[in-house]
């Protein structure tokens, strides 16, 4: 039902109608003035990281270009980061390339609207944790799982410098909600037993490792979120688990989640050239940013 706004909550209250028409406003923006983004399109993925780097100035932060090269092209991730009382790095990175063919609104265009959205309302604020704000370049195929995917060189240098980050949180996909009856489906038929066949909920999904901050950030969410919330601590050899960033995190031993609408297992339009601005549900979508704006506050005060 593409461009269907159907939501049994509660409606928006006012800043969360400023949060909607912010998040609408930089899907807009990366999937349809930028557009499709990756080495094949290179002019559309330097935009989009100068759209990046632009909107954390905006915000009153200093964004970091972490730069590294393939056959000759510059590729950067960027990060922005808010010192906290602790060294310890709260880090919630989202990808910002889109997959060859794609437009990218919802993967994840969606993810880099929240990231920067949790950026700009975060920015003054010093908490007991540092909080590090990261947009992943090359996250899709050919990348995808290799030593040139951008988060795999960027939690390298992580580890590399000693960063401490006890948290890691993936935005992946998070803005296609559906009602109707199995719009949910999953990677193993026997998880459809426990999980809903209704995909009218946001998922968060860690390996094994991440169990304990998986369980926290659901119960998080649960707390404070108008939107229902399912979570799973699952082996990664289940096909999704690792499907983002967090899984360059797990390698080096860093705990970390991803947030998402599930994607192939839920969105029409995944890695197509329909997936266009008008497929994402925004009254949905702003719940599930106003609920993370929340487990990030929690989380630090931890
Ligand atoms: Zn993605």
């Amino acid at each position: 039902m593409p461009g269907k706004n159907i939501s049994n909550s509660a409606p928006l209250s006012r800043d969360e109608v400023t949060l909607r028409e912010e998040l609408r406003a930089d899907v807009e923006k990366l999937a349809g003035e930028i557009g499709e983004r990756n080495m094949w399109h290179y002019p559309q993925l330097n935009a989009a990281a100068d759209f990046i780097e632009n909107s954390f100035s905006g915000a009153g932060l200093r964004p970091r270009r972490d730069t590294y090269e393939i056959r000759g092209q510059s590729c950067h991730n960027i990060e922005a980061e808010i010192k906290g009382a602790s060294p310890e790095i709260i880090l919630i990175g989202a990808h910002y390339d889109s997959v060859f063919g794609s437009p990218g609104a919802n993967d994840n265009g969606s993810g880099v609207a929240a990231m920067l959205a949790q950026a700009r309302r975060i920015a003054g604020h010093l908490g007991k944790h540092t909080l590090r704000f990261v947009a992943f370049v090359n996250e899709e195929p050919p990348y995808f799982l290799s030593d040139e995917m951008g988060s795999s060189i960027y939690a390298s240098r992580c580890k590399a410098r000693g960063d401490k980050i006890p948290v890691m949180i993936s935005l992946e996909t998070i803005g296609y909600f559906s009602d109707a009856p199995n719009s949910q489906t999953y990677p193993s038929p026997g998880l459809g037993i426990f999980y809903p066949k209704v995909g009218n909920f946001i998922g968060f999904v860690g390996n094994m490792h991440s169990g304990v901050l998986l369980r926290r950030a659901v119960a998080l969410f649960r707390k404070h979120a108008k939107i229902p919330s399912e979570g799973a601590a699952l082996p990664s050899f289940i096909p999704g688990v690792s499907w983002s960033d967090q899984r360059s995190f797990w390698r080096h031993g860093y705990p970390g989640i991803m947030v998402t609408d599930t994607a192939p297992f839920r969105y029409p339009y995944y890695h197509s050239a329909n997936d266009t601005p008008d497929k994402l549900d925004y009254d949905r979508f702003t719940l599930v940013v106003t609920g993370m704006q929340k487990v990030i506050e929690d989380l630090d005060k931890l």
